[in-house]
């Protein structure tokens, strides 16, 4: 990342926080410190949690219209009196790092090359770098979400995997899972997944961080290492994972805005 990033002439990230929700302060705090060891110049927005919508959109525009900023992202969720979907639209779809921007969304449905959220791409890095067979591969994705269960999901489907995406009205979950050659979990409930729902060898990818008495956890029981060929830990796997893939978006957006990016989905 630092080499792609000494390529460039200069590198500007900015991040923008409303309110202050103490996990979101964490992210934030993690995400500039990986800007910063790469060299990238990050600029940290923080806005009382009693910002206006209108005054959203004005930094927003302002930050847009910033020609020394190559990446934007808006950390969610955002407080109650906010439009979240009317603020992500506000952001310029070449500098946004977060994939979320119809705009950005709907290439990925398409299955066009496009800035694609970080934890999805990060999940995507991780199945390559393990050589994880996806060509006809049955994935299932536990979770539905926009910013990791739907791009994952598309992204293992361009890569010819057969993909079964899996949510809260789901109504025989174990059944689903346990026929899954790659198992995603992106949920929010601690140890949702045990280790008999799970196939022996498959490779397991736990998104989930659970902040409990016992520490950070995951969605899937850790006995499950047991059974699956390939897990990802939690702390560690997808999460450090997520913040080096920001980084690449910000390096993606910066020579998408030169023209100099091919664009590639994954
Ligand atoms: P959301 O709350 O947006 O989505 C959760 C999804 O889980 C929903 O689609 C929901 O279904 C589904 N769900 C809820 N209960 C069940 C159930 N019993 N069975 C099956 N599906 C269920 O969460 P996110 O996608 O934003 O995040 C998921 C987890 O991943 C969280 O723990 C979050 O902290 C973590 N995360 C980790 C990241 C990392 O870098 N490691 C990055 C982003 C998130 P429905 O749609 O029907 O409500």
């Amino acid at each position: 990342m630092k080499e792609a990033i000494a390529s460039l002439d200069q590198l500007g990230l900015a991040t923008v926080l409303v309110g202050d929700d103490p996990a979101s302060q964490i992210y934030i705090n993690l995400k500039h410190k990986a800007a910063r060891e790469v060299g990238i110049q990050a600029t940290d927005v923080r806005l009382s949690a009693e910002t206006t919508q209108d005054e959203l959109l004005e930094r927003i525009a302002e930050l847009n219209g910033d020609s020394s900023i190559q990446g934007l992202l808006v950390q969610l969720p955002l407080p109650d009196h906010l439009d979240e979907a009317a603020i992500i639209r506000a952001v310029d779809p070449a500098k946004d790092v977060d994939g979320l921007h119809p705009l950005n969304a709907g290439q990925l449905y398409l299955g066009r090359p496009t800035l694609v959220p970080a934890t999805p791409v990060g999940i995507m890095a991780l199945l390559a770098e393990y050589d994880i067979e996806l060509t006809g591969a049955k994935a299932v994705v536990v979770g539905r979400s926009d910013i990791v269960g739907k791009p994952v999901a598309h992204l293992l489907l361009q890569q010819h995997a057969t993909v079964t995406i899996c949510h809260s009205r789901t109504r025989d979950l174990a059944r689903e899972t346990l026929d899954a050659d790659v198992l995603v979990v992106a949920v929010g409930q601690s140890a949702l997944v045990t280790a008999d729902m799970v196939k022996r060898g498959a490779a397991v990818v736990d998104v989930g961080m659970n902040r409990t008495e016992a520490g950070l956890t995951g969605d899937v029981d850790p006995a499950a290492m047991d059974v699956a060929g390939y897990m990802t830990p939690v702390p560690g796997g997808v999460g450090p994972m997520t913040i080096a893939s920001l980084l690449g978006n910000t390096v993606r957006a910066a020579r998408l805005q030169r023209g100099s990016f091919e664009f590639r989905a994954s």
